[in-house]
């Protein structure tokens, strides 16, 4: 089979590459450089008599190549010799290189690796996008109402419904539909009603931002409570800012001040402390400030300059899923960008379709829908997640062409990767590890979080993202999916949702007793976060001897091995007169006619080095290798 992944061999060489001693010389490393790791697919065109094309989808082995441009393997061997690249025929050559060669052989090569980009329409593609776009305008902000459970969200999301939509047709609401936009003297805002936080979760587990500003509904008759306090942390996690509704105000004996103090104790400190979160005291019962929260989030929202343009495709999201007897799958979308029409053609997740239904939050039917307006359309050939992204695209054909590559970039992930080395040169980039952690008691608690904050190095920081005592519940599960944390639990357990949760999201749960075993585990995990340390190992050192300069093939350094041995795939560098002229990978070692993996010292051996005609008599090579070395956050420490 030819259409299969690269062989691990050709991984090695890539493997080899990467190091890149020879490459800070070698004009090919860019080019050997490959892109992808991707199977390569080759499709054979008629050649027209004067224009001969070879397709190359990603890659494209040399026995793949002379096939489809009818040359022998060993001409095209010795053609990429000639242009300094040792191959084998079963390497695979990525596209730059056939593109180099393939003219040798009156062929032109053409790029058609599948960039699903390309057949997507939407501003999330184009991230090239300058921030002015001169058809921006300012939109809509969408508000997510977050808090407590019975604190009185429903109540006042009911409230601003029927007071907002306008005269007549609020007996129009008919259906739930999980947002809905609403008139208010600043303007219109748009809110999605999502049962509890699930939606908000959900979304934000898939990196997805579509909430631009939170209102945190506190009781005054209850305060702060988990759900306050989760929603707090979901608001810091994904940095949308927050306007805080103290609620039940009518309340007889209700002390709103307490809530300010309770929340000042989880930093959200009113403006009026010299904070920067809105308070605003409303009942949601009665109606009392929900204008002022209103106007609020209209201020807010002009603070954030909100813009985006309707001149666009449509791009936007999920809100929330469902299937219709009638209708079949029906779909609940904010258009964030662009202008939705109806009868155009959507891409959603790994499911498409034309949209042929589409409703307003009314439940009228509607032929387009701009920015920062949420609709209920129908047409999918399937039910797709909330928080998922849709994109515009041409036609059936386009999307079923992107689902099948999504499909298969989906089964490639879940195969072991391979094990690439990392740039030595690269420098290093902070890696975060977060962590959430629920303990039995708050001394401890304390205790903890302090001393594993205190592990963070300059290379790894470790970052509690949230904290709290009970027991690990599903919503920290979610947190910790949204936001790549491990969580740990300190002398609690998980209950069976959070369990079971963990499970399906694949979230590590660790349960731990003694502190520093606790602390030794968060250091395990900054381990596996650090880059691998590169060392040289030196494995000898040979002599040139006498240099064959073949016709075609290029240089081969007879050389003599001093001491230690050469080992093929290693590298070597080239030093004269005492300084370093080259380094590059050892391509070809062979013992007379034979092609050897290692040659020891007091032994004859022809060597050819990557990359490098140049090598001349009396050269020394010293051949040394480059070796991954896995770092201990411990070893760190002492330096
Ligand atoms: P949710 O769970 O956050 O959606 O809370 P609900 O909106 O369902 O409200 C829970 C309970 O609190 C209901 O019985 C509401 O009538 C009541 N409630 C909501 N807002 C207020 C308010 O401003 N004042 C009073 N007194 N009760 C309220
Ligand atoms: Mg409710």
């Amino acid at each position: 089979q030819r259409n299969q992944r690269p062989s691990r061999r050709r991984q090695e060489i890539h493997h080899q590459d990467m190091y890149g001693g020879g490459g800070r010389y070698s004009s090919h490393r860019s080019r050997r450089k490959m892109k992808g790791k991707k199977a390569s697919k080759v499709v054979l065109t008629t050649p027209a008599a004067h224009k001969r094309v070879v397709r190359v989808d990603q890659t494209m082995s040399v026995g793949e190549l002379g096939k489809v441009m009818g040359v022998k393997a060993a001409d095209l061997i010795r053609k990429l010799m000639e242009l300094g690249v040792m191959a084998t025929i079963t390497q695979q050559l990525d596209f730059a290189t056939i593109e180099l060669i393939a003219p040798e052989f009156n062929f032109e090569a053409k790029n058609v690796a599948f960039d699903e980009s390309e057949l997507l329409s939407g501003p999330a593609v184009e991230t090239t996008e300058v921030e002015e776009d001169p058809n921006a305008q300012l939109r809509a902000p969408v508000v997510t109402i977050m808090g407590h459970v019975d604190h009185g969200k429903t109540t006042l999301l009911d409230r601003i419904r029927a007071a907002n939509v306008a005269e007549g047709e609020a007996g129009g609401i008919t259906q739930h539909i999980g947002a809905y936009k609403v008139t208010t003297e600043s303007g219109p805002v748009v809110f999605l009603d999502t049962p509890g936080h699930a939606a908000f979760s959900a979304m934000r587990a898939r990196g997805a931002s579509v909430t631009d500003l939170i209102v945190l509904v506190v009781a005054a008759d209850d305060g702060v409570m988990p759900q306050t306090i989760e929603s707090i942390n979901h608001a810091k996690a994904a940095n949308v800012p927050m306007i805080v509704a103290v609620n039940k105000c009518d309340k007889v004996g209700v002390n709103t001040d307490r809530i300010r103090q309770e929340l000042s104790g989880h930093e959200v400190i009113p403006e009026e402390w010299g904070g920067d979160t809105m308070f605003v005291n409303i009942s949601a019962l009665r109606g009392d400030g929900v204008d002022e929260l209103l106007e609020n989030l209209a201020l807010q929202a002009e603070v954030l300059d909100l813009k985006a343009s309707a001149k666009k495709p449509a791009y936007g999201r999920v809100v929330e899923a469902r299937v219709d007897k009638g209708r079949g799958p029906v779909v609940t979308v904010l258009v964030q960008e662009g202008t939705l029409k109806k009868g155009d053609y959507m891409l959603v997740g790994q499911n498409y379709g034309r949209v042929r239904l589409m409703t307003d939050h009314l439940g009228k039917a509607i032929k387009e829908a701009g920015p920062s307006t949420p609709i209920e359309l129908a047409g999918l050939n399937g039910v797709p997640a909330a928080g998922e992204e849709f994109y515009l695209v041409k036609n059936e054909r386009d999307a079923k062409r992107i689902v099948s590559n999504r499909e298969t970039k989906a089964r490639e992930a879940t195969k072991p990767a391979s094990i690439l080395p990392t740039d030595p040169w690269n420098t290093t980039i902070k890696k975060y590890q977060n962590i959430i952690i629920k303990a039995d008691v708050s001394g401890s608690l304390e205790a903890i979080k302090a001393s594993i904050e205190a592990l963070s190095t300059e290379e790894v920081e470790v970052k509690v993202i949230s904290s709290g005592i009970g027991q690990i519940t599903e919503s920290d599960i979610t947190l910790a999916q949204a936001s790549e944390a491990t969580v740990l639990a300190f002398n609690v357990s998980g209950d069976s949702k959070a369990k079971r949760a963990a499970e399906k999201a694949e979230i590590t749960l660790t349960k731990h007793s003694i502190i520093y075993e606790l602390l030794d585990y968060v250091k395990d995990l900054m381990s596996g976060l650090l880059e691998p340390e590169i060392i040289e190992e030196r494995l000898g050192k040979v002599q040139v001897r006498q240099v064959f300069h073949i016709q075609r093939i290029g240089s081969i350094a007879g050389s003599f091995v001093l001491d230690g041995k050469v080992v093929r795939n290693a590298h070597a560098r080239v030093v004269r007169d005492g300084d370093q002229v080259y380094e590059g990978k050892i391509v070809t070692l062979k013992r007379f006619k034979d092609d050897v993996r290692e040659v020891s010292s007091g032994y004859e051996c022809g060597i050819a080095i990557e990359g490098y005609r140049d090598v001349q008599e009396g050269d020394m090579l010293e051949v040394i290798e480059y070796k991954e070395i896995r770092r201990r956050i411990d070893d760190e420490a002492r330096l």
